[in-house]
């Protein structure tokens, strides 16, 4: 069976930087059934849980992923390395598991694949994508935003 690596918060795992998480009984069902293996970018790039919120300053994860832009937390400290670390660490376990497609949650610095915060802090949105989500499209890996699934309201 073809397996999807999915976002660890998506079901339940409480990995968000809050220590909390973005439970969807829908993508939950799929790890039940084996279809889908959770993973959390952030925590695997060797960030804590709890941790300060982070957005990407001066582009979107692309950009980060190029050496263009950098990922700051809320307290002015740089974690652009953890994330790229922890990108890295998805693309590993998407090539041991054969997923060729990843959901990701939407808006997330890491996960995000449609749009993400723009740095400030301030609620507002721009369009492009988390560092991870960059990553693993930049590698093959097919990314679907969790929004834009049937049934899944994440
Ligand atoms: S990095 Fe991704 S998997 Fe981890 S808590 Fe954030 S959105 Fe969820």
């Amino acid at each position: 069976m073809k397996r999807v690596l999915i976002s660890a918060c998506l079901v339940g795992l409480n990995t968000k930087y809050d220590g909390g998480n973005n439970y969807n009984q829908v993508f939950a069902d799929m790890v039940k059934r084996g279809e889908a293996v959770p993973f959390c970018p952030e925590q695997a790039g060797g960030l804590p849980t709890p941790r300060s919120p982070s957005e990407i300053t001066g582009g979107d994860g692309q950009d980060v992923v190029e050496g263009k832009a950098r990922v700051i937390t809320v307290k002015g400290e740089d974690v652009t390395e953890a994330f790229i670390k922890g990108a890295k660490e998805a693309l590993k376990l998407a090539k041991l598991i054969g997923a060729d497609t990843a959901i990701l949650k939407s808006i997330s610095p890491s996960c995000g694949s449609k749009c993400v915060y723009d740095g400030t802090f301030s609620g507002k949105l721009r369009d492009g994508m988390g560092v991870c989500a960059a990553y693993l499209m930049a590698n093959g890996i097919k990314v679907v935003d969790s929004q834009e699934l049937p049934r899944a309201n994440k």
